[in-house]
């Protein structure tokens, strides 16, 4: 089974807790328990786990990545957003994950993040169920 989930993001960069989200796309699926590919079609925007507890844990994320690949630096790619290419790369485009009674199966502290590197922009979750 095929489902999408579309997020509009706000900023250049920022992580977008879509756990709801995704929960209620499998409420509506068939699928009670197995597994679910998440994956995020674009090149500068990446889906990750992390905590959804402490906002600042994926603060914290965000300027580690910001540090890590400034802005500006020796890029060629002429759109100008190659630091956007390159964190999404780092983070990746799909994750796979339990689904169990109908809904993702995280620990208490895990949340799905999709990850915004080049905002705002329109962007599209697929989820398929394995
Ligand atoms: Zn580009």
């Amino acid at each position: 089974m095929h489902l999408e989930l579309v997020v509009r993001t706000e900023q250049r960069e920022q992580f977008i807790n879509i756990t709801p989200q995704l929960n209620d796309l499998l409420k509506k699926s068939e699928v009670k328990d197995g597994c679910c590919t998440v994956f995020v079609s674009h090149t500068t925007a990446a889906v990750t786990v992390n905590e959804d507890a402490d906002p600042d844990v994926m603060g914290d994320m965000l300027r580690f990545l910001q540090n890590m690949v400034p802005l500006k630096g020796d890029y060629r790619h002429r759109e100008g957003n190659s630091d956007a290419h390159i964190k999404a790369a780092l983070l990746g485009c799909s994750l796979h994950l339990i689904v169990k009674g109908g809904s993702l199966d995280l620990g208490t502290w895990q949340g799905v993040f999709l990850a915004e590197f080049d905002g705002p922009r329109t962007r599209t979750v697929k989820l398929w169920m394995d």
